[in-house]
């Protein structure tokens, strides 16, 4: 006997304000001046990037490519030097900086002028962080509690988070933090669509018999987002599409929980959605 699952889809999977934000932006932008550049992919999703393509929305590696059209600053942020270099070669500038990310900046000044040394809870190499770091002059990277461990004793510090940090990491990181740090001042930067998107994970992962997460396998957020399912589930695939999802991960299942990264597209995520609805499996019993 086969029978459907049940499916929970996360009320709010999927791509977050600021990337939806930043997407429309550069469609308008491209259709009002006949394309639109960017310093690299605007989301870390494959399928995304290519549709973005054929509309005029050119992704570039250096500023000297850019020519006759506006260029785009991305959703995470920009590094003052390139802004600075733009603004002398007079190109016109969209800034599609998500609003969280500004404020990420602010507070990071902030804490500069309050003379703590600055630490960064994030992941050394995201494009977000970089610019981030870049807004004062000096400010350490932490991303594991290990890296934590090895700094030394400070008087006064001052911490902001990536905006998609899995909280628990951040929390942990706090903890040994705060034994080494006699005036610690944290700003808690992780975004509230980041904050939403864990919390229904953590309602849906451990009700549903497997959970699947939906997203690029390049995108941070989305393996983080999986690293929270699999903490609840151990039945947490992450799937690309619905070509990546396998029938024997459903067997004597009942259920399944959806989600997904915050840059992948609502299509995408539809498109597993009704893979899983016509996905008949063994009954329980
Ligand atoms: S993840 Fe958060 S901070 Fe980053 S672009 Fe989306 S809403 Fe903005």
């Amino acid at each position: 006997m086969a029978k459907a699952l049940k499916i929970r889809v996360a009320k709010d999977a999927g791509f977050c304000f600021g990337v939806r934000d930043a997407i429309e932006k550069a469609r308008e932008v491209a259709q009002e001046h006949g394309k639109v550049y960017m310093l690299g992919d605007i989301v870390h999703n494959e399928r995304v990037v290519s549709k973005l393509k054929q509309e005029n929305i050119r992704v570039v590696d250096t500023l000297n490519e850019v020519k006759d059209a506006p260029v785009l600053f991305r959703a995470h942020g920009t590094v003052p030097e390139l802004w600075n270099k733009a603004i002398q070669k007079e190109l016109s500038i969209v800034d599609a900086t998500c609003p969280l990310v500004h404020e990420i900046h602010d507070e990071i000044k902030k804490l500069h002028t309050e003379n703590r040394k600055l630490i960064i809870i994030g992941d050394h190499g995201h494009d977000e962080v970089i610019a981030i770091q870049a807004q004062v002059p000096e400010a350490v990277i932490v991303a594991s509690v290990e890296e934590a461990e090895a700094l030394p004793k400070i008087k006064k510090a001052g911490v902001v988070s990536q905006s998609t940090q899995m909280i628990e990491n951040v929390q942990a990181i706090l903890g040994v933090l705060s034994m080494k740090i006699f005036d610690l001042r944290f700003v808690n930067t992780v975004c509230f669509p980041t904050r939403r998107n864990q919390s229904q994970i953590k309602e849906i992962a451990p009700i549903s018999d497997v959970m699947i997460i939906v997203g690029s396998f390049t995108s941070a957020n989305t393996k983080r987002l999986h690293e929270v399912s699999l903490g609840l589930n151990p039945r947490s695939y992450m799937v690309e599409n619905a070509e990546d999802i396998q029938d024997v991960w459903f067997d004597k299942a009942g259920s399944v929980g959806v989600s997904a990264g915050a840059s992948s597209p609502d299509d995408l995520i539809q498109e597993v959605v009704e893979h899983l609805k016509n996905l008949h499996v063994k009954a329980r019993v």
